[in-house]
């Protein structure tokens, strides 16, 4: 690769020909503010907080955007710079909502943080702010105009890499602002509600919708039982929002944490991933020995679901019919487990804290109930249920482990994986291929199915006799490139697994979120997969079909995989969605 020479703030260095003045800065440790830049996602210069001088140029450059060159001599922190910084900042934050104190993201915000850095004290520009609607009309997300400093980090995730195109910039000049089209609810257009936009975004102008008030209140109630769920990919993250290291694994502590939030039981949505594996599993083999739709695809991601629904309502058909792990959970604890331990199922509220923001959504569809109840009754995010935690000033990184509550709380090292690309194919191999031949594996990784950030994996997985043909696919940018091959006919395979978003759920809309600098220069998602395939090498278990809680479940209630019960408890159905009609 071609290097060049340059010179930052008297540090001489080669770096590649390729990168930009930022690259290099933070190659050599020296710190450039940003707020508008996402690497690799939106680079585009707009918020000039990341100006320099370079010398020879006239005017300041855009360290982001502009690219290095042999001699190139550039001063980061000079009295210009840093007053032209401080102006433009002040003129934004004249124009923001400035209600820290209130805001989610206090603690963990780009433009409060910035303020601090840049020792902004006061504000010289008050006047006209531009106005904007709160927009929580969707089950999932508040958009808070007020708080949006225009950065377009939302629209480039969305655009760019979620291939949605759900928000962009409308109007012009002081007016401008982020909308959808007609200027909807986000409810009200063709949003698949995944939550990437939340983590790409540097303020609190968009956020979870909350359910923490929910919980508390059911909690506080005596004549309710409250059950928690936690989905594989919160352990391996919970332990960020209470300054652990990226991707530790702390499933004994968070289960810890949830106990003494006063739930009556936590249990472990994995449990629910074993029998999503065994029904998806049963109905993938019953599809390939009689002639069914081909591919079947994974449904256990609903922001993939709702993207489908609003994309491809023709290919509905594809979705295996198995509802997602905690709502196949949430049915069995409001039945089998209600009925065994006496409890009336009216009087239960079960919680699933979840990576994901479309769950929120998932859990209050109609189909998503069983004799009029729902399954799931509150959904928490991986953050909600963190600041659950510090309001009730527990502090999850110095808890003592603890186990999950018996009966339902066992499950295997295939369920866990189910948090990162690739894993709920990995899980739904390892059961297939024991019950298709009869013979134990003799090896339990399917490595080639093990998917990467955005993209799509292609693998051929010799089961007896038979060539299963599988796909991977993280994003829904990935989604659209399947879809449309099945659409043309031209997928070739068997078996598909969608997640809606890049990465899977390690990296889901629900997560701790981490800012740019930190998102451009660690290895976020993979640190987090590490820890999920730890967890299932150091689990006793690691196929659905031995975990005996399920054995149990099939032997005293549901029968087998795909039967009556099972899918009057455990499946569901999908539909079209139209917007734009009125
Ligand atoms: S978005 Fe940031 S700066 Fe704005 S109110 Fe919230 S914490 Fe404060
Ligand atoms: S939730 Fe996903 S699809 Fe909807 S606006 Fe945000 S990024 Fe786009
Ligand atoms: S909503 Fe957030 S990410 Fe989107 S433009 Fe506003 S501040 Fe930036």
């Amino acid at each position: 690769m071609e290097k060049v020479n340059i010179t930052i703030d008297g540090v001489k260095m080669e770096v590649p020909s390729t990168y930009t003045i930022l690259d290099a800065a933070r190659e050599a440790g020296i710190d450039i503010p940003t707020l508008c830049h996402l690497k690799e996602i939106n680079e585009i210069g707009a918020c000039r907080m990341c100006i320099v001088e370079v010398e020879g140029a006239r005017g300041f450059a855009t360290s982001c955007v502009m690219p290095v060159s042999e001699g190139m001599v550039v001063r980061t922190n000079t009295p210009a710079v840093r007053d032209a910084r401080k102006v433009t900042l002040e003129l934004l934050l004249s124009n923001h909502d400035r209600k820290c104190l209130t805001c989610t993201r206090s603690g963990n915000c780009e433009l409060q943080a910035l303020a601090e850095k840049l020792n902004i004290t006061d504000i010289e520009f008050e006047g006209e702010m531009t106005d904007g609607e709160l927009d929580e009309l969707s089950p999932s997300i508040v958009r808070d105009p007020k708080k949006c400093i225009l950065c377009k980090r939302c629209v480039a995730m969305c655009k760019k890499v979620q291939n949605v195109g759900a928000i962009d910039t409308i109007n012009r000049g002081f007016k401008s602002k982020i909308g959808t089209a007609c200027n909807k609810s986000l409810n009200d257009v063709p949003c698949s509600l995944c939550g990437q936009c939340i983590t790409a975004c540097p303020t609190g102008a968009l956020r979870e919708k909350d359910a923490t008030k929910a919980v508390w209140r059911a909690i506080a109630d005596p004549d309710t039982y409250v059950v928690v769920q936690t989905a594989p990919a919160v352990r391996a993250a919970i332990g960020e929002e209470f300054g652990m290291p990226i991707g530790t694994l702390c499933t004994g502590k968070m289960v810890a944490g949830l106990k003494k939030l006063g739930f009556d039981k936590v249990f472990d949505t994995n449990t629910g991933a074993d029998l999503t594996i065994m029904e998806e599993g049963t109905e993938l083999i019953h599809r390939i020995q009689n002639g069914g739709l081909l591919p079947m695809i994974t449904s256990c991601s609903p922001g993939w679901v709702r993207f489908a629904e609003n994309s491809y309502p023709e290919l509905l058909g594809h979705l295996s019919t198995a509802k997602s792990p905690h709502q196949m959970f949430g049915a069995i604890l409001k039945s089998y487990y209600a009925e065994k331990q006496g409890i009336d199922p009216k009087k239960m509220f079960v919680v699933s804290v979840m990576p994901c923001v479309a769950k929120k959504a998932e859990s209050e569809r109609e189909e998503m109930k069983v004799n009029g109840l729902r399954d799931v009754d509150a959904v928490l995010t991986t953050r909600e249920a963190a600041r659950m935690m510090k309001e009730a000033g527990i502090n999850l990184a110095i808890l003592e482990d603890e186990q999950f509550d018996d009966p339902m709380g066992e499950a295997t090292g295939a369920a866990v994986i189910f948090g990162t690309t690739g894993g709920v194919m990995e899980a739904a191999l390892r059961t297939v291929s024991e019950v298709l031949t009869g013979k134990e594996l003799e090896k339990l990784e399917f490595e080639d199915v093990r998917g990467e950030v955005n993209g799509i994996k292609e693998a051929t997985v010799k089961i007896g006799d038979l060539d299963v043909k599988v796909a991977i696919a993280n994003g829904l940018a990935s989604a659209t490139a399947i879809m449309d091959m099945i659409e043309k006919g031209e997928a070739p395979y068997h078996f598909v697994e969608i997640m809606a978003c890049p990465g899977g759920c390690v990296t889901g809309g629900g997560q701790p979120i981490h800012d740019a600098k930190t998102r451009a220069t660690v290895d976020i998602h993979g640190l987090r997969k590490a820890a999920l395939y730890e967890a299932d090498k150091g689990l006793k278990r690691r196929k659905s079909h031995e975990n005996p809680v399920i054995k149990q479940l099939y032997d005293e209630y549901l029968e087998q995989p795909g039967s009556h019960k099972s899918h009057e408890l455990l499946h569901t159905t999908y539909h079209k969605r139209e917007y734009f009609n009125d």
